[in-house]
């Protein structure tokens, strides 16, 4: 790798058009961060402030950021979905629905949570490039440095306790599992690999992929499945509860109250209101039409080509002590964000009364699930 050289990596944009749907405005539910000149400049412009510098900054995140409104409602300048200070809105607001990985190279995504994604409409490549531009050439070479720096010191780990990979190896031993990762039985296969693989250092991708195959399938998927739904709604704080942006542009939470999930309708001052109960265990993993295990399949194509989930898997090994082959680490990684996304698309087309998951209750489940994905804890870093 040549430290010096600025690597970027456009492709999960090509092709993609997005238009902004208006009147969702979930992105104006991520609490926006505020860069160091913005901060300035919300601290002291008298447009912006109204006159009170510290109105709109929040003192409880660490760096800066813009409140929300009632602690867990939507952005501080938001009024009936709209942006109050559009034109000068700051840059984090301007970047979605694009984030912005710093690994070993520079990589944009394109968060499919963003209702608008897949609208004739702006070219995402071109929006990427802008983004880019705003950067500077300076301030993304410090930013890979650092963060190339982090993988070389992951690398040389994984190398001293012979569990090191190569990335390419990774991919494409998940790429040769995509069948197996669509399918319950195939699932439990690949996550009972993830847990007792025996994978000896640069394994080659077949055999990652032969071993992960041959394993005795003994996860209960279905049962992950809840366990992993139940954890997701079980958040004290309604500020960090997943949020699920209907097709009626309703914002709608969940929260595990005692065994049940309580489904709320969010306003954008904060304020809830009940609209279902379920418990997580009457949701089962739905059986996927032809159309709707394609759609599934070719998420799971993104994920995989994403510099930010073979980071998400590095930290995983970390937080293990590199106990696990890395492939094992990865391939777990890209089983249990399978097992999530079949899971949360179960849970809401059982709310709309369906009964399998067809091409739109998996579309569904992936605007659930995107913007989590893009948020999970990784090595290097989202600019
Ligand atoms: S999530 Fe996408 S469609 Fe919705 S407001 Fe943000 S950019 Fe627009
Ligand atoms: S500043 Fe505007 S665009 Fe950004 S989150 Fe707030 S309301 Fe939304």
């Amino acid at each position: 790798m040549d430290d010096d050289r600025l690597e970027v990596d456009l492709s999960e944009l090509e092709g993609l058009t997005y238009t902004c749907v208006d009147g969702c405005a979930l992105c104006c539910l991520c609490q926006p961060e505020l860069l160091p000149d913005e901060e300035k400049l919300f601290r002291g412009d008298p447009m912006l402030s109204d006159g009170l510098a510290d109105k709109h900054i929040s003192p409880d995140v660490a760096g800066a950021a813009i409140k929300l409104q009632g602690a867990h409602g939507a952005c501080h300048f938001l009024r009936q979905r709209r942006c109050a200070i559009y034109t000068r809105r700051p840059h984090y607001c301007r970047a979605f629905p694009i984030s912005v990985y710093a690994g070993w190279r520079i990589q944009m995504n394109a968060n499919q949570s963003c209702r608008g994604m897949g609208l004739p409409g702006e070219g995402m490549t071109e929006a990427g490039k802008a983004l880019l531009a705003q950067y500077g050439q300076g301030e993304l070479m410090d930013e890979l440095r650092g963060s190339r720096e982090v993988f070389a010191e992951f690398s040389s780990n994984t190398r001293d306790a012979k569990v090191a990979q190569s990335v390419p190896s990774l991919r494409d031993a998940a790429g040769a599992l995509m069948d197996d990762l669509t399918e319950e039985l195939g699932l439990s296969r690949v996550l009972t690999y993830a847990e007792s693989g025996g994978t000896r250092q640069n394994s080659s991708a077949q055999d990652i992929a032969r071993r992960a195959r041959n394993a005795e399938p003994e996860v209960d998927v279905q049962e992950l499945g809840v366990s992993i739904g139940t954890e997701l709604f079980d958040l004290p704080d309604l500020s960090y509860l997943p949020v699920y942006v209907a097709e009626d542009l309703t914002w709608k939470i969940f929260k595990l109250v005692g065994d049940v999930v309580v489904g709320f309708v969010l306003h954008e001052d904060g304020r809830t209101e009940e609209f279902s109960r379920i418990a997580p265990s009457e949701v089962t993993l739905m059986p996927l039409t032809a159309g709707g295990r394609k759609a599934f399949e070719e998420y799971l194509r993104v994920i995989n080509r994403r510099d930010c989930f073979v980071g998400h898997a590095a930290h995983l090994l970390d937080l293990e002590d590199y106990s696990f082959n890395y492939a094992q680490a990865y391939l777990g990684a890209v089983g249990n964000a399978a097992v999530d996304l079949w899971w949360r698309s179960s849970f809401l087309a059982r709310q709309r009364g369906e009964v399998t998951l067809d091409q739109h209750g998996v579309k569904e489940g992936i605007i659930f699930f995107d913007m989590d994905l893009l948020d999970q804890p990784t090595i290097g870093a989202f600019l």
